[in-house]
């Protein structure tokens, strides 16, 4: 059994790791910080076997030399970003075995759009999506087109409804005010809001989520919605022509939406 817990950095970045229990290793996605990997290993008796990099972000990457400085693991990425001390560059569609893990496999999707190699892992029906999507959000557009990240997302969207997406955010309720603001009258996010509140108020992460999850609540896979469209023109001032216009606004009025 593949035993997945998030490692919290920073304000407010989830380290993702990936347990072997009976082995006593993990493998870790984005460490962003050393510091608080280092306590996790040290408290839970771990050994670290290798590291996964989804984009080339200082939040994402900064722990990788001080986790490496007495280790000699594998660090995999994006073969379309430069990243110092990666080993294997991975491209859409590579499979490679999971770092100190025979039983599992993790194969490679390219998501550009927040970044322009930015890549997500799949092991079995867990995906590690980095900043691409988040709950009820998206990443920004740092390096792609709005047509990429749609096309990302849309990728993501189209996986097995039940597979999990463990993020590398909690911006769940920021995300959450702005989904019920160009969707108002979506019943499925009503009742999520309640779930998440609670989470949050107890402490507790509202990451993974699902696909099935997301599709119901997440406005950047809801441009087909009339509501989210007749909002997002009334954003943008101006009919929009499909999908990729819709999502291209929300993204624009996301980032001035306070
Ligand atoms: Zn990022
Ligand atoms: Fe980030």
């Amino acid at each position: 059994m593949l035993e997945i817990t998030p490692i919290p950095a920073f304000e407010d970045n989830y380290i993702w790791a990936l347990i072997n229990r009976a082995a006593g290793t993990a493998v870790l996605v984005d460490p962003g910080d050393a510091r608080p990997v280092e306590a996790f290993l040290a408290a839970h008796s771990l050994s670290l076997t290798g590291i996964l990099i989804t984009h080339h972000h200082g939040d994402h990457i900064g722990g990788i030399a001080a986790l490496r400085a007495d280790r000699a693991i594998p660090v995999f990425g994006p073969a379309n970003e430069s990243i110092a001390s990666l080993t294997d560059r991975l491209r859409d569609s590579d499979k490679r075995q999971l770092p100190g893990n025979t039983t599992y496999a993790v194969s490679v999707l390219e998501v550009p759009g927040h970044t322009a190699g930015h890549i997500a892992y799949r092991v079995d029906e867990h995906l590690f999506c980095g900043d691409t999507l988040f709950v009820m959000g998206c990443g920004r557009l740092f390096e792609g087109t709005p047509a990429q990240l749609y096309a990302s997302l849309q990728r993501i969207a189209s996986l097995p409804a039940h597979t999990q997406l463990f993020c590398a955010h909690e911006y769940t309720l920021s995300n959450l005010k702005f989904a019920l603001t160009v969707e108002p009258s979506n019943e499925a996010l009503q009742a999520r809001a309640f779930k998440v509140a609670s989470l949050r108020e107890s402490g507790l992460p509202t990451v993974p989520t699902t696909v099935a999850e997301e599709l119901e609540t997440n406005p950047y896979l809801r441009c087909h919605s009339a509501e989210i469209r007749a909002n997002a023109e009334q954003f943008a001032g101006s009919s929009l022509a499909n999908e990729v216009e819709v999502f291209a606004a929300l993204r624009r009025w996301k980032n001035e939406f306070r």
